[in-house]
């Protein structure tokens, strides 16, 4: 089994030694400041008790509040929690957001329960932990299979147990609780910004672009969706049960694969599509490859067989480092997750500054201001490639641990 805990810190050692970063600063970043594991027993609709697993991990908070979303999955781990904390605490900084890094989970398949089970599951999280939660403490969020009502329900046991309005405590709100205008599909809008600063680096034009979507879930059917819209060729889309290509390699109509996979469950025998497997469609003949789903999907074993001129990571550590090294060898341009998928958190920031004033923009001025963060920041992150002569994880890294190690010093802590 790979360890993303194992995998996070390879790729944070590399980092540490092509800017030589501080030992002592280093040392700090090597594991969490706070893990917290919570058992919640919850009643279940036939009146039985069963009793849960969930996890926080509040990886680094130098920069600001622990922030990164809530897990609902049955291979959740502390060791994956832990290290989807640390991306969080570099996809804060690599963008520049005064935020640190968390991240929580249960170990539950969330289709298995019914609606009330959920709420109470999702309140019986907040009772064991909110005491660590908080606008000014640590800021949970939406992640796989965790949505905006969860967020609501958590929201209102939180305000509950406090004794007071709190909606910064949270986000990735529904909108009438205080949510932000673009929090829905900003982690695919951000990915889009940094394809298409990619794809202009490497001359690739949209109508002659075919890009593959591995998961179409929240982030990569909107990912999909939106990149049609712009004039790319959607050729290849998955979900959990399967994958499929289109027989002409032409582009799919992203709006009819939704709606069948609505009515089906599943985007598998769309028509015009040929079935493939998930691992197929990550080796397609495609110009552009978004892994959308989970870890560990591209590994030394497959990364020779990619081939993809660009790969843009919406999923969290989708690239294992044995594979980052195969694919930088191989030419591969990637836009590491810690960039690519900090759409989600950037409108969550800007969430909780709306939630601080009490007023709310409009979708179009959310849209400019994280065009802007995105934008910024790919270019920041590129120019560190280049100077270093690295790939754009490592140069990510690099962007982000200036920023975290700074503060570390300007604190006192080394
Ligand atoms: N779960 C998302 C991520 O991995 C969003 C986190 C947030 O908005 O705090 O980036």
């Amino acid at each position: 089994m790979v360890s993303p805990f194992d995998n996070a810190m390879k790729q944070l050692e590399k980092a540490a030694s092509t800017m030589n970063l501080n030992r002592d600063i280093y040392a700090v970043l090597q594991q969490p400041k706070r893990v917290l594991t919570v058992s919640i027993p919850v009643q279940m609709d036939d009146g039985s008790i069963r009793v849960f697993t969930g996890f926080r991990s509040q990886y680094n908070d130098v920069l600001g509040p622990f922030k990164g979303g809530i897990r609902y999955h049955h291979d959740v781990s502390l060791d994956e929690v832990k290290a989807l904390s640390f991306w969080m605490t570099m996809k804060c900084a690599t963008v520049g957001l005064p935020l640190g890094g968390g991240k929580g989970g249960i170990i539950v398949n969330p289709k298995e329960l019914s609606e009330g089970e959920l709420e109470r599951l999702s309140r019986g999280y907040v009772r064991q932990l909110y005491k660590y939660l908080g606008p000014t403490q640590d800021v949970p969020a939406p992640d796989v299979y965790t949505t905006p009502q969860i967020m609501a329900w958590m929201l209102d046991e939180y305000e509950t147990l406090v004794g007071e309005k709190a909606p910064g405590m949270i986000t990735g709100k529904p909108l009438v609780v205080g949510g932000s205008a673009g929090r829905g599909f900003s982690t695919a809008q951000g990915g889009v910004y940094c394809l298409r600063e990619a794809a202009a680096k490497l001359g690739l034009v949209p109508e002659h672009t075919t890009i593959a979507v591995q998961g179409f879930g929240n982030a990569g059917s909107f990912m999909a969706k939106i990149l049609s819209k712009a004039g790319y060729k959607i050729v290849a889309v998955s979900d959990s049960k399967g994958a499929i290509v289109s027989e002409t390699m032409s582009g799919l109509d992203l709006t009819r694969v939704e709606e069948h996979k609505t009515f089906n469950g599943s985007v598998l025998n769309f028509p015009g599509t040929k079935q493939i497997s998930n691992e197929e469609l990550l080796e397609l003949g495609v110009d552009i490859l978004i892994p959308a789903a989970l870890e560990n999907v591209i590994t030394e074993q497959n990364a020779p067989n990619i081939q993809a001129k660009l790969i843009v990571e919406l999923a969290n550590g989708p690239v294992t480092p044995e594979a980052d090294v195969i694919l930088h060898e191989k030419g591969i341009l990637f836009v590491p997750d810690i960039l690519a998928n900090a759409g989600g958190v950037t409108v969550s920031y800007f969430e909780q500054v709306q939630n601080a004033m009490n007023y709310y923009w409009t979708e179009e001025e959310v849209l400019e201001k994280l065009e802007k963060i995105i934008v910024t920041a790919f270019h920041e992150i590129w120019e560190i490639k280049e100077r270093y002569a690295t790939d754009m994880r490592t140069a990510a890294f690099v962007h982000a641990l200036e920023r975290v190690g700074e503060g570390v010093k300007a604190r006192g802590i080394v």
